[in-house]
């Protein structure tokens, strides 16, 4: 068969560079090497077993047919009071879509919204995924550069983005890769400048909850309703309970916007796994137990986090700005470019050949000359990254 004739909407993507990482990783463990992978963004810790026991339930009890496409209402019900609970926000059951993670959530978001014509922004350093679902529309890309104030995006930098022809921005915070947190009154502010101009905003709130004191958790739930009518939230279960390969994610926003990624998805997957589902209502049904396993998980992120910022700091000269969310580093390496190291991609490829320790390039999330760091790894493959980059690192100087 001569060359397949690939759609020109597929043509304009690049694969996930996080997910290229990751089969990196996968490939040279594979090979019997000793590999410690800091590239994916994939909690090291197990799903909590009372979640695992929703789920066990749920496949005995038979819940293995189609849902309806917006998900379980007992799941709609459950992310309805969780955003009471921890928000203090109402919504209706028309607002709320359980998806296929949050990777589908902003897809649908984006797909929902997007002409052609239009322009959609997005603050640097972005998450991979979120170029590509743009392009995907055959909208405009039109990034905002932050690296003049430390990878924080403030409404300055989106009024002066903002065109005629700009339909949505996608706001991440806390930020992947850069672990950066915009702080709540400036989050208001963009969304006030956003909302003066019609401008409507996708807000992946994947990493709402690991924000590490004395940041507070801030979510676009807590913005009025007149502001927050613009805004679709991206969530989703994986990061935050620990469960990426069970697929489940959500979108909370206007009915309107709601009702369109309904159509969408009626198309695609139709809805998440059935006891997947099931399983995530019992867990925001019995929130003290989670949040208690969330709490625990979120204290070890913490205690990584108190330990890699100043060891890269420190042992290798990084520039490493102070990520204050996620679970990330994303340290400046242009320092250790030379004639032979010519880029972040190199960089990254010489830790993975030399040291067996897996990062991942800042290119694929706009930046260059930076490398991501995962720290959703046990704490002692962390130290022991740490010094076999520290090796490296003294081999070049
Ligand atoms: N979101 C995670 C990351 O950035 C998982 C991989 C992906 O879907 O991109 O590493």
């Amino acid at each position: 068969m001569s060359s397949f004739p690939v759609s020109e909407a597929v043509k304009r993507m690049r694969p996930s560079a996080t997910l290229a990482a990751m089969q990196a990783a996968a490939d040279l463990r594979e090979s019997g090497a000793d590999v410690i992978d800091l590239s994916v963004g994939e909690p090291d810790f197990d799903t909590p077993q009372h979640i695992k026991n929703y789920a066990i339930e749920a496949l005995q009890q038979g819940v293995t047919k189609y849902t309806p496409t917006p998900g379980l209402k007992s799941l709609q019900k459950g992310i309805q009071s969780f955003y009471e609970r921890e928000f203090n926000a109402h919504f209706e059951p028309n607002q709320i879509i359980a998806t296929s993670g949050g990777k589908q959530a902003i897809f649908n978001a984006v797909c929902a919204a997007a002409n052609p014509d239009d322009e959609v922004l997005l603050h640097k350093p972005y998450w991979v995924s979120f170029p590509e679902i743009v392009n995907f529309t055959g909208a405009k890309i039109v990034t905002i550069d932050t690296e003049e104030t430390g990878f924080v995006l403030n409404a300055e930098q989106v009024k002066r983005a903002i065109t005629d022809k700009t339909k949505l921005i996608i706001i991440n915070s806390p930020g992947n890769p850069s672990g950066r947190v915009i702080p709540g009154a400036e989050f208001r502010k963009i969304v006030e400048a956003c909302a003066e101009k019609n401008v409507f905003i996708v807000a992946d709130e994947c990493y709402a909850r690991f924000v590490y004191p004395p940041h507070e958790v801030f979510s676009t739930a807590m913005l009025p309703k007149e502001l927050q009518q613009f805004v679709c939230i991206a969530g989703t279960f994986s990061k935050t309970f620990a469960m990426t390969g069970w697929r489940v994610g959500y979108t909370v926003a206007n009915a309107e916007w709601t009702k369109a990624m309904n159509k969408l998805q009626s198309h695609s997957t139709t809805h998440p796994t059935s006891f997947a589902q099931a399983a995530c209502a019992e867990a925001l049904e019995n929130w003290e137990e989670t949040r208690k396993s969330l709490d625990e998980m979120i204290e070890e992120y913490a205690r990584r986090r108190a330990y890699l910022i100043p060891a890269l700091r420190e042992i290798c000269s990084f520039q490493c700005s102070e990520p204050e969310g996620a679970f990330y580093a994303f340290p400046d390496v242009r320092g250790y470019l030379n004639g032979k190291i010519k880029t972040s991609a190199d960089f990254s490829d010489l830790l993975l050949r030399e040291a067996h320790v897996v990062t991942t390039d800042g290119a694929g999330f706009g930046v260059s000359g930076y490398i991501r760091i995962s720290y959703a790894t046990k704490f002692e493959r962390l130290k022991e990254a740490v010094e076999r980059i520290k090796n490296v690192i003294g081999n070049l100087t």
